[in-house]
């Protein structure tokens, strides 16, 4: 159990909002953004980032240290408290020298234990907010032990923030959300508020809706997302920001509910798991058709027959021999696997006669 306070001191909402560019481009681009996010919206906290991890160092890493300087005018001029992102015990002295005092550990950070130490060491005695970021790998003890750094710190002000988790597979988002994670750690620790990151996760902005939404049905306690004035120009994440103008009609359209028990949660966790499992049933299906489609080019080339009725009884008497095992109705099975090889035929068929 942590000992956590609010990382703000009463939030405009039932949910805390986060909201503002990836980056700071320009101290004119802070101010369009601003002064038309805040026109609109509600928010508890304006994100930025100074220092930006970009994957490499082609990509344009942030303004850092001039940065500060107009985001602390920023938040003198609309009054609204700014967050940033750290990675080391020098990025904290120099926001603490701007006013900042409100800050999230990358997702690159978390993964790292050293960085983390040497964050919260520096961090001690501070009258600082920390937003810890899921690490990008799917480790949720790392995450965990991220919080126990800033814990022993004294750091009280903390909250979790879940951006998704990088994959290799092929997914309609940029960052995985496994949710089941950010479930589990809300299970284990339910004092840590969870923030989510929908911008992150999904990586256009066209699946930004559907993520925030369903962070809200599982809980969340706050949103961040990345707003821009102009997000056509924007140096970085362009995909993923909105104008400001969509952030409010996002805001419009969201469910926002308070009534979720502990018993919902558990329900959501298993559901989740089935998501998870659909999904992978699909990716299964999808790889074993390329390698369908990757036999038929080989039967065409060598003018072999289509069907070899004594390969598709071996195979699916391996298949059979599992599902005791593996507790499955053997003619649930033979079913599916019927349907499966019906469609594998198809597409044969399909390839054998193209250009023939
Ligand atoms: C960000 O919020 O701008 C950012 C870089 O996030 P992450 O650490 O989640 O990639
Ligand atoms: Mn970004």
């Amino acid at each position: 159990m942590f000992n956590i306070e609010p990382i703000v001191a009463k939030s405009k909402q039932s949910c805390i909002m986060i909201a503002g560019p990836c980056v700071a481009e320009s101290q004119e681009q802070l101010v369009e953004t601003a002064s038309s996010l805040l026109a609109k919206s509600e928010i508890d906290l304006f994100r930025c980032g100074v220092w930006k991890p970009r994957s490499s160092p082609n990509n344009f890493e942030g303004y850092g240290l001039k940065a500060l300087s107009w985001l602390q005018e920023i938040q003198v001029t609309y009054q609204v408290p700014v967050c940033i992102e750290i990675a080391s015990a020098y990025h904290l002295e120099k926001a603490l020298n701007h006013g900042i005092k409100t800050f999230w550990i990358g997702a690159r950070t978390t993964v790292n234990p050293f960085l983390v130490q040497a964050i919260a060491d520096a961090s001690k005695g501070c009258d600082i907010s920390i937003m810890i970021k899921n690490p990008i790998a799917p480790d949720l003890n790392l995450w965990i032990g991220a919080f126990e750094r800033f814990a022993k710190a004294n750091i009280q002000r903390l909250a979790a923030i879940h951006r998704g988790f990088s994959t290799y597979e092929l997914s309609i988002y940029r960052n995985n959300p496994l949710w089941s994670i950010p479930i589990e750690l809300k299970r284990l620790h339910p004092e840590i508020p969870i923030i989510c990151d929908p911008s992150h996760i999904a990586g256009d902005k066209k699946h930004i809706a559907e993520v925030a939404q369903k962070a809200l049905y599982l809980a969340a306690d706050g949103l961040m997302i990345e707003v821009h004035h102009a997000p056509n120009q924007a140096l970085s994440d362009k995909q993923q920001q909105l104008s400001p103008y969509e952030y409010q009609k996002l805001i419009n359209e969201l469910y926002f509910s308070s009534t979720t028990t502990l018993e919902d949660i558990e329900l959501r966790k298993l559901r989740e798991q089935i998501d998870e499992l659909d999904k992978d049933l699909c990716c299964l299906l999808s790889k074993r058709f390329d390698v369908v489609r990757e036999i038929a080019a080989y039967k065409k080339e060598k003018n072999m027959s289509l069907l070899q009725i004594n390969r598709w009884k071996e195979l699916l008497n391996t298949i059979l021999n599992i599902c005791e095992a593996k507790k499955i109705d053997k003619v649930f099975m033979q079913k599916i696997m019927e349907i499966i090889h019906e469609e594998s035929i198809q597409l044969q068929e399909k390839i054998i006669k193209e250009n023939t």
